[in-house]
């Protein structure tokens, strides 16, 4: 099954193209701030089945291009992401921009960091980059895993009773020494989408290809059998520190191929049997400040 947010805060479901609005039946409140209407649909998702297949067989539908598209959760508890977790990207990034911080890194032995959820944005909101002159600004194509059910002290063998399902994640991130969270915490600096794609619907979580393309060309692709902390793991390692909740998202890491994007760029991500989505890269007014002078100017002392 594919759920979907649409046109402030509706819950739907999609398939062939066509979209049947579901959001009554977990009693959620379109235009209801805080938006937490997924999250609330996510935790009742095992009660709500019957229903849901009941609407789906009653309800009529509309075609996608009616709707405009939101992030899929809006509201998550948190936002977790798990760094250097492909080898290939680890060795490229020994040499790049800020390469002093994160040579070292390995998410087997780092640890996963928090991204604000505030960064998180949609298949139709576009990325908007801040006007950081001389920054490079990269992206990163990830798989987002959607969290179903509460749970602290996850053993392995049970992950699969804690995947909701599986989502589109750009892990965008302003390259440099400054914080991680302040980089990589931009307003639209973490689109997801189109869709949450349920987890019944992938057959191997071991052999989800993905791929990215930058105007069309391909920069990034990877399967997560690559990764260095799998998926069972990195369940583990999280509600080892924290509750996962359901509609917690997990941005588990980045392959090789990561680059600077400018205005004007068209990101594509394509992530096998989960979805697809094109994001428009504009640039916008807001998010200068002195901060990101601070270590170019102690250079040049
Ligand atoms: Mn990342």
């Amino acid at each position: 099954m594919k759920l979907v947010t649409f046109d402030n805060g509706r819950i739907g479901v999609v398939s062939d193209g066509r979209l049947v609005d579901v959001s009554d039946l977990a009693a959620v409140v379109p235009g209801a701030w805080p938006p937490v209407g997924m999250v609330r649909f996510i935790a009742e998702f095992p009660a709500l089945r019957p229903a849901l297949a009941d609407a789906l067989r009653t309800r009529t539908s509309v075609a996608l291009e009616e709707v405009r598209l939101e992030a899929p959760v809006q509201w998550p508890n948190k936002v977790i992401a798990f760094p250097a977790n492909y080898h290939a990207h680890i060795e490229e990034m020994k040499h790049g921009a800020g390469s002093g911080v994160i040579s070292a890194y390995k998410a087997s032995g780092q640890g996963f960091f928090l991204k604000a959820n505030s960064s998180l944005s949609g298949p139709a909101d576009g990325i908007v980059l801040p006007p950081l002159d001389g920054r490079e600004i990269h992206h990163e194509c990830e798989l987002g895993i959607i969290v179903g059910k509460r749970g602290r002290g996850i053993a392995r063998e049970d992950f699969r009773d804690y995947v909701f399902g599986f989502t589109c994640l750009l892990d965008m991130v302003v390259r440099g020494k400054e914080e991680r969270v302040m980089r990589k915490s931009y307003d639209t600096f973490c689109p997801t989408g189109p869709w949450i794609t349920t987890a019944d619907e992938i057959e191997d979580f071991n052999n989800i290809g993905m791929r990215l393309l930058v105007n069309g060309e391909e920069r990034q692709s990877a399967v997560t059998r690559d990764l260095i902390v799998d998926i069972p793991d990195m369940l583990a390692m999280a509600s080892a520190v924290m509750t996962l909740e359901p509609g917690d998202i997990i941005a588990t890491g980045t392959p090789a191929g990561v680059g600077p994007v400018s205005e004007g760029d068209v990101l594509e991500i394509v992530i096998d049997g989960v979805g697809s989505m094109k994001l428009p890269v504009t640039r916008g007014t807001i998010g200068d400040h002195p901060v990101w002078n601070a270590d170019k100017a102690s250079l040049a002392v």
